[in-house]
């Protein structure tokens, strides 16, 4: 049975405790705030190892609790929101957000996505580091190295980093990242995985380190040497 800690920060009853319920019928500890800095305040408390945050809360609304979560560490967050679009994806994956949930959800969607955000705080039963190039990957600690240069890696960005490194110089199709890294299909219009990419270039191709991570159009991604 998993003992992970979730904490929900969730102004509306209803859904806080349907989300509630859920998880802890699979077994989940669970912390419920009704807004964001009481929210806020639970995590710095009690570090969860997830953090379902709907996007309108009273007071700090939902960006900016994504932010200071961010801010203070890489815990893995999903945000809740009634908007389905793909520009605010966009912003509340820039504020830090791992994944999305669009209301309404079905409970068994919620928990795909919870198990597969929860993979990463998992324990390994074996670590090891993963080289290619100067690029290096603890999948125990879950910390990049360009070099000497230490790298800070949000959930997806590391278990999209981990899917490169395991298949270097293969093309990794967009319907194959989608199933390893998120488990679901966003849609064919998303662009999470390009977000994501972008993401992992600007962590990893700092000054004029040269670019591991290639587009192959119309296709996917290839981590290759150039
Ligand atoms: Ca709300």
């Amino acid at each position: 049975m998993s003992q992970e800690r979730i904490l929900i920060i969730e102004d509306e009853a209803r859904i806080a405790q349907f989300v509630e319920r859920g998880l802890i019928y699979e077994g989940y500890r669970v912390t419920v705030a009704r807004d964001g800095q009481t929210g806020l305040n639970a995590a710095r408390d009690n570090p969860p190892d997830l953090v379902i945050l709907d996007w309108m809360l009273p007071g700090l609304d939902g960006l900016e609790v994504c932010k200071r979560l961010r801010a203070a560490g890489n815990v893995p967050i999903m945000m809740l929101t009634a908007k389905d679009d793909i520009k605010d994806r966009v912003i509340g994956l820039d504020a830090g957000a791992d994944d999305y949930l669009v209301k309404p959800f079905s409970i068994d969607e919620l928990m795909a996505r919870v198990r597969s955000l929860l993979r990463r705080v998992t324990p390994q039963s074996r670590p090891e580091v993963l080289r290619f190039a100067d690029l290096t990957l603890d999948t125990g600690t879950h910390r990049a190295h360009r070099g000497e240069r230490a790298i800070d890696l949000t959930a997806k960005e590391y278990e999209l980093l981990e899917l490169f490194m395991r298949n270097p110089r293969q093309v990794m199709t967009r319907d194959v990242i989608f199933d390893r890294v998120w488990g679901y299909d966003f849609g064919g219009e998303s662009n999470i995985i390009e977000v994501y990419v972008r993401y992992l270039r600007q962590k990893t191709e700092q000054g004029d380190e040269p670019r591991l991570i290639h587009t192959v159009r119309g296709v996917g991604y290839v981590l290759r040497e150039e």
